[in-house]
């Protein structure tokens, strides 16, 4: 169990459930368990959803996400947080103003669109809530690339554009951002930790695999794991990597499609 101020540390993930248990909340509760940190969730979205896909997606009234987040907030506390599917600028705006209730720095977003069988995980008109109201309030952006190209509004192709783009998302208020290199190709996956002034990059092998689905999910919860325990943002971005390369080339054959990544450690 990690200790901080000694009692267990406590992390809350923001975010959409997948009934198939690969991604969403599911993959940031195994991973705050596998982790020792204690784990509470306040649901934004009900997915439906197995290894063939997306098949439904229900958003919780912004009301009730505010409650499940003030709940907890009030009680049990909360020592870092993450957010994955948010869905609509009003669920953002709902959520921007709790962390600001909370006064709450440990803040992870994890800025989920697209699943990867297409499904869309955010409406188009939420991104600019994103950018103006919750950037403002994050402590670490973990975007993939094809987020990355949205958020930043340029395409990456080189390694000077995607620093470029890191360089705006900061701009957004954002205080460090890792652009994940997952979807790029080559032998290393190579994300860009960038603080504001430098840029560092961390890299690990490359695993071709397609039991991917959750990826994202289970690293900005591996993140968030680390900053709750009170590591600093690069420790527990290496943490964080350590866990989802481990996590993707154990990954679980189920289900008649893609199969998830493992989040036991
Ligand atoms: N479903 C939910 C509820 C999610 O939060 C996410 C996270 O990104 C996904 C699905 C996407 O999963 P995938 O890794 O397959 O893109």
């Amino acid at each position: 169990m990690e200790q901080i101020e000694g009692r267990i540390a406590r992390a809350l993930t923001i975010a959409g459930s997948d009934s198939g248990g690969g991604a969403g909340i599911q993959a940031d509760l195994k991973t705050f368990q596998e982790l020792g940190v204690y784990g509470m969730s306040a649901l934004t979205a009900l997915t439906a959803q197995n290894t063939f896909g997306v098949q439904g997606v229900y958003p919780v009234a912004e009301e009730a996400v505010t409650a499940q987040i003030h709940s907890v907030g009030s009680d049990i506390g909360v020592d870092a947080l993450k957010t994955g599917m948010l869905f609509s600028a009003e669920i953002i705006t709902a959520v921007a103003e709790a962390i600001a209730f909370f006064g709450w720095t440990k803040v992870v977003v994890d800025p989920v669109m697209i699943a990867k069988g297409g499904a869309s995980l955010l409406q188009a008109e939420a991104i600019r809530a994103m950018t103006e109201k919750l950037l403002p309030l994050t402590a670490v952006l973990t975007p993939n690339i094809p987020e990355a190209e949205r958020l930043a509004g340029i395409p990456i192709r080189t390694s000077a554009d995607k620093r470029e783009a890191a360089r705006r998302l900061a701009a957004f208020g954002a205080k460090h951002v890792i652009i994940k290199g997952g979807h790029e190709e080559g032998k290393e996956a190579i994300d860009l930790l960038f603080d504001g002034s430098s840029f560092s990059e961390l890299s690990g092998k490359r695993v071709e695999t397609a039991r991917t689905h959750g990826t994202g999910c289970t690293y900005s919860a591996a993140l968030t794991a680390g900053l709750a325990a009170g590591l600093s943002v690069e420790a527990s971005a290496r943490q964080a990597k350590a866990f989802i390369q481990a996590a993707i080339e154990d990954g679980i054959t189920i289900g008649g499609g893609h199969g998830p990544t493992n989040h036991w450690a």
